[in-house]
């Protein structure tokens, strides 16, 4: 590395870590190293686009699927370039191209490469191919730990661990989660591939994961038989059909808010969710579709959420998050049609009720469920089990162990309702004694316990432009 570089350590390769180097590398006002730590062999993929299957989709149509904020459409311009609607036609639904993840994530590869090859600050892009496992505190910077033994030493960290793998719900630990029948990783299509053509499936959850997973278990298996269980049998609503009357920049940027200018920042869940009732009621008279109204809300997020208290956030936890998330996080059309047809022709269904018991039985796994509102537990036996409960990024609970350690080290905190660790307004980490680093940053999915919404891709466009500026500028001003 040329001397009196300065470098950045981005701790994870995928869409939120691509974003970070990138959109530093434009900011920068002089080179600097970014290094990308991460694991897989393919940049911009992470777990949300590392997904083969043709028929798993991006939930929202190319236009949502931002990369640059000064080109909101450059996704669906790559789209058309690449002939995607010709290799992929049942990405049309009729109106908008639904793209496929995997190749969302390709799109997000050649983004980082053209990057690495020329950016205006002239900065080297790298990948190192190797899990962080610890970070520390040195005199200058910081020292991150990695997986092979080795060691980088970077001037500011960025850490974009986001999702990790879903976790197994305590029916299946122990004895069930070790047998063939159990399907602990939704994502690995391979796997399920083995499942019989006519097994009798329990599909356990009922989000946007088990939309994927039942979309391709009924392509490949015409006779198989499938459950989708959850809690509540609460199912992802559908896209919205009236487009938006502003831009999704404009929506994003807007100050305030819609939702904000309309109600201020209720410090009641209460009066939170009267006033977006109060909003969809009045569109409803017009005709008009709920979305509209929910959209508002989720687009102002970012300053609802924290101005609620710590107590009504719990109490949204406890009663309204599952109803809030199938609201917010929509099927693609193809995955509903897919859905639709399945439960038509008696392949699927959905069921409310908890997983009091599971045991292994020969090839099959016997599950004893008990439907809402019933005290009767009935026993189903299955060939497959998929759990489809979605990412976790609880760190506290060693979903990843660079996180763990960082918390075990007070270097960071865990959010107490699991969404991620703590941060400030401006993304930095903060430490246990609540003190923040202007070098030390979480970006994307690890931050909504701040932001309350940071999934969504356009969230984290934002957060990673505003990170790589700060960071940019805070450097400029060191010199
Ligand atoms: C299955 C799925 C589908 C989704 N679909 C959509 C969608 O259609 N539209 C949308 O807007 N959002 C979607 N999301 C939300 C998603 O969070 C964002 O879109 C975005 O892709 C998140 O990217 P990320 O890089 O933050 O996280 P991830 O994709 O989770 O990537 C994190 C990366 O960090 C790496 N990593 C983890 N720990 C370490 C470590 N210790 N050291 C080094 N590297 C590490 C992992 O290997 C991984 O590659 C989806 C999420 C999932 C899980």
């Amino acid at each position: 590395m040329p001397a009196n570089r300065r470098s950045v350590a981005v701790i994870g390769g995928g869409y939120s870590g691509v974003a970070c180097a990138v959109h530093l590398s434009r900011a920068a006002r002089e080179p600097f190293e970014i290094t990308i730590v991460e694991p897989r062999p393919e940049l911009g993929r992470g777990i949300a686009h590392s997904a083969g299957d043709p028929d798993h989709r991006l939930n929202a149509p190319t236009h949502i699927h931002c990369f640059y904020p000064d080109d909101m459409d450059h996704f669906t311009a790559w789209c058309a370039a690449n002939d995607i609607g010709q290799k992929d036609p049942d990405a049309f639904d009729g109106e908008r191209l639904y793209a496929r993840r995997w190749d969302y994530g390709t799109y997000i590869g050649e983004q980082l490469a053209r990057h690495q090859a020329d950016n205006p600050s002239g900065s080297a892009v790298t990948h190192r191919q190797a899990a962080a496992v610890d970070i520390a505190k040195q005199d200058k910077g910081w020292a991150v730990s990695l997986d092979d033994g080795g060691q980088l030493s970077a001037d500011a960290v960025i850490l974009t661990t986001s999702n990790a793998p879903p976790s197994v719900p305590p029916p299946f630990r122990g004895e069930v989660e070790g047998h063939a029948a159990f399907f602990r990783d939704p994502w690995d299509v391979d796997a399920m591939g083995r499942i019989a053509a006519d097994a009798r499936i329990l599909v356990v959850g009922t989000g946007l994961t088990m939309a994927d997973v039942v979309t391709t278990l009924m392509r490949d298996g015409p006779a198989r038989r499938i459950t989708a269980v959850s809690r509540r049998g609460l199912l992802p609503a559908r896209q919205r059909k009236e487009p938006p009357d502003e831009t999704l920049l404009e929506a994003l940027t807007r100050k305030p808010p819609k939702f904000v200018a309309r109600h201020g920042k209720p410090e009641r869940l209460l009066d939170l969710f009267r006033a977006l009732r109060g909003d969809i009621a009045a569109l409803a008279e017009q005709g008009r579709e709920w979305h509209i109204a929910f959209d508002d809300l989720r687009d102002a997020a970012s300053e609802v959420w924290p101005a609620l208290p710590r107590p009504e956030q719990a109490r949204f936890m406890r009663h309204l998050r599952p109803w809030y998330e199938t609201h917010r996080f929509r099927l693609p059309p193809q995955n509903a049609e897919a859905m639709d047809r399945g439960v038509r022709e008696g392949r699927l269904e959905f069921r409310a009720a908890d997983i009091v018991g599971a045991r292994v039985s020969g090839n099959c796994v016997d599950v004893s469920l008990k439907p809402r509102r019933s005290t009767r537990v009935a026993d189903t036996l299955y060939e497959a089990v998929v759990n489809c409960t979605g990412p976790v990024n609880v760190a506290s609970a060693g979903g990843n162990p660079l996180l763990h350690s960082l918390i075990e080290g007070g270097l960071a905190v865990a959010n107490p309702f699991g969404l991620g660790l703590e941060v400030d307004g401006d993304c930095r980490v903060k430490g246990r004694d609540g003190s923040t680093d202007g070098t030390f940053y979480a970006v994307g999915p690890l931050t909504r316990g701040r932001f309350g919404e940071s999934n969504g891709v356009p969230f984290i466009m934002m957060q990673a432009v505003a990170v790589g500026k700060k960071l940019a500028a805070q450097f400029a001003n060191q010199v």
